[in-house]
């Protein structure tokens, strides 16, 4: 189903919590919502799902506006995160719940549930009650449930937030493969950002009511375009004072300009071990951390803290020692505009 939104708003008395949001989702794809807590992640799926009216602005599904619609006729399944699960029936119970109420024929609702069971990995296990599964089965059985009508739109409120770490991966990537198999437009609330750049086909940044940005995992991390979304996605050090930094030190930098600097766009060696030392910078390592694969590294230069990663294979530095830089790229941003600068 094609969804467009259009200046959404809503309030909560005199709070704005969702501020004039518009955006096109194209049928088929998978859409993580992402951001810190109190954004208006969950505002926004809600009012989707019809669950919240909209203070203005429309909601388009299909070339319909469905304001005025409630839940129930708008073709929706809803995933939460606490699985939501009929506690007292059976995963085939719970599975066919939707089918029931909308008065399916019992063999054919019997032919759709052991289609979803089959499909979501239940096989055998029908007649099981929600308390005897994992919490990975029983959000596939929330998963299945939710598909059982055939909804044209599947919401997914942080719906691996009560999954242990371990598992939780395993399920995400089931569940991106699932989601491509069926072919449902598909919307996701995480504020976990590993979570939403392996799983999703977009990204839509919400923060403080508002859509930062909106595109693909790899676009938003390579083109950020607000010093939030910078910071919010991937790692970074964040510097207020960039005339400090050389060859940044002639670009025609306002005061106010803000760098963000992510660790691979620093080259890091010892004294002449990098090649272009017209541009390189002295700096002191403050601290270093064994990452596993690497090391992690926390320079000073002058003033200003960057961090960046060695390889295992490079000699181990060591606090206190002395180091120089090179920065091939930074993110700047003024109060109106972002560019990225190169450097040499
Ligand atoms: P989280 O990740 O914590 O779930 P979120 O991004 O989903 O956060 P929302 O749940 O949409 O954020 O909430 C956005 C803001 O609106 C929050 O400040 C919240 O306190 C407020 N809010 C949400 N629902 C209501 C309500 N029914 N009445 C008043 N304020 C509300």
């Amino acid at each position: 189903m094609h969804i467009e939104v259009r200046n959404l708003n809503k309030n909560f008395g005199d709070f704005h919590a969702v501020k004039d949001v518009s955006f096109d989702i194209e049928k088929g794809k998978l859409i993580g919502l992402l951001g810190p807590s109190g954004g208006g992640k969950t505002s926004i799926l809600r009012m989707l799902a019809g669950l919240e009216a909209p203070s203005s602005g429309d909601i388009v599904f299909h070339g319909k506006r469905v304001n005025d619609l409630p839940p129930q006729e708008r073709g929706i399944g809803f995933v939460f995160q606490n699985y939501a699960l009929f506690k007292h029936m059976t995963v085939f119970d719970n599975v066919a719940f939707g089918l029931k109420v909308k008065k399916m024929p019992k063999e054919q609702i019997r032919e759709r549930v052991m289609y979803l069971v089959e499909l979501t990995g239940l096989k055998g296990f029908e007649h099981r009650y929600p308390h005897q599964l994992s919490g990975g089965q029983r959000q596939r059985v929330a998963f299945a449930r939710a598909l059982a009508p055939e909804p044209q739109l599947l919401l997914l409120d942080e719906p691996f937030a009560a999954i242990d770490a371990k598992i939780r991966t395993e399920l995400r990537t089931w569940l991106k493969e699932m989601i491509e198999r069926v072919g449902i437009t598909s919307i996701f609330v995480t504020h976990d950002q590993d979570e939403a750049i392996e799983v999703a086909d977009e990204i839509m940044i919400i923060s403080k009511g508002r859509l930062e940005q909106k595109g693909s995992p790899w676009d938003i991390y390579k083109n950020p375009e607000t010093p939030f979304v910078a910071s919010f996605i991937g790692e970074s050090s964040f510097i207020d004072n960039i005339s400090s930094l050389r060859g940044f030190e002639s670009a025609a930098v306002h005061p106010e300009t803000k760098a963000l600097i992510r660790p691979e766009y620093i080259e890091l060696g010892k004294p002449g071990e990098i090649k272009l030392a017209s541009a390189t910078m002295p700096a002191t390592v403050k601290h270093v951390h064994f990452r596993g694969s690497e090391w992690m590294v926390e320079l000073m230069v002058g003033d200003t803290k960057l961090i960046t990663y060695r390889s295992l294979e490079k000699d181990v530095l060591h606090p206190g020692e002395n180091v120089s830089v090179l920065l091939h790229r930074a993110y700047l941003f003024n109060d109106s505009d972002s560019w990225i600068m190169e450097n040499p």
